[in-house]
């Protein structure tokens, strides 16, 4: 079912007290009618934690950052789907923008993460989005398509109602430059669009469509209150327990 979800994007920020004095901070601010679902996603190390410290509390997730593309073996460093689900994780982020750049991470790539997630019952929050010379040529609509259709499209329907789609222009990721929130609402009109074309219009109805890319407290309300936006994913100010409150009282 479509859902607002604020998810809290860390990266590889935080030490053990940090991280559990802001989930802690940001449990105790949560208002009595939560508009959205809430999702943390530390760095692995604190998966176990947070997980203890959320369980039990309606309506907040708690997220890893990436999953091995294989199932187990001699991957050193590597963290399997099967490994973050054993400790009651329920979501995994695939495809960020950092780790398709930085690790060159491809479509077919996180095809196999997808997989993997799904077959141990994690559900997906699938990243794509444009760089700025791809915004600026005009090609970003077959980009993102290609993105999605490359790493998702083989999933069956039922498979596909387990993925949470989260638009970030990579020009907008860290760099306080926002998209607007008519820029935004136009790209995930298209991705619903596409996701009608390929599973027909109730799934894509059903689809949560994030953005991701410098959201704030400031212009959070007014891209929420965009018909296709079901909420953010959000890195830099999920670090402060008042700035991730904030947003997520902006529904
Ligand atoms: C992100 O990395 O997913 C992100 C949206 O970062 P920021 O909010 O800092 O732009």
């Amino acid at each position: 079912m479509r859902k607002n979800i604020i998810a809290g994007n860390w990266k590889m920020n935080l030490n053990r007290v940090q991280a559990i004095t802001l989930v802690e901070n940001v449990l105790n601010n949560l208002p009595l009618e939560l508009k959205a679902d809430v999702v943390f996603a530390p760095s692995s190390v604190h998966l176990n934690k947070v997980v203890e410290i959320c369980a039990n509390i309606n309506n907040v997730f708690v997220s890893s950052q990436d999953c091995s593309s294989s199932q187990n073996g001699a991957f050193t460093g590597e963290i399997s789907a099967e490994m973050i689900a054993s400790y009651g994780v329920q979501y995994v982020i695939i495809g960020h923008s950092e780790r398709r750049v930085n690790f060159n991470e491809t479509n077919a790539l996180l095809k196999l993460k997808v997989e993997q997630a799904l077959v141990n019952n994690l559900q997906v929050i699938f990243c794509c989005g444009e760089s700025l010379k791809q915004r600026q040529n005009g090609v970003y609509f077959e980009w993102i398509k290609s993105q999605i259709s490359d790493s998702l499209f083989h999933l069956s329907a039922f498979q596909f109602t387990k993925v949470v789609i989260a638009y970030e222009p990579i020009w907008a990721i860290g760099t306080g430059v926002t998209a607007t929130s008519d820029q935004a609402q136009e790209v995930h009109s298209f991705i619903r669009d596409i996701i009608k074309e390929k599973y027909g219009e109730e799934v894509s109805q059903n689809t949560s469509i994030l953005y991701g890319g410098s959201c704030n407290p400031t212009n959070a309300i007014d891209l929420f209150d965009q018909k296709d936006i079901d909420g953010g994913l959000i890195g830099g100010a999920s670090l402060s327990a008042d700035d991730f409150s904030a947003i997520i009282n902006s529904f």
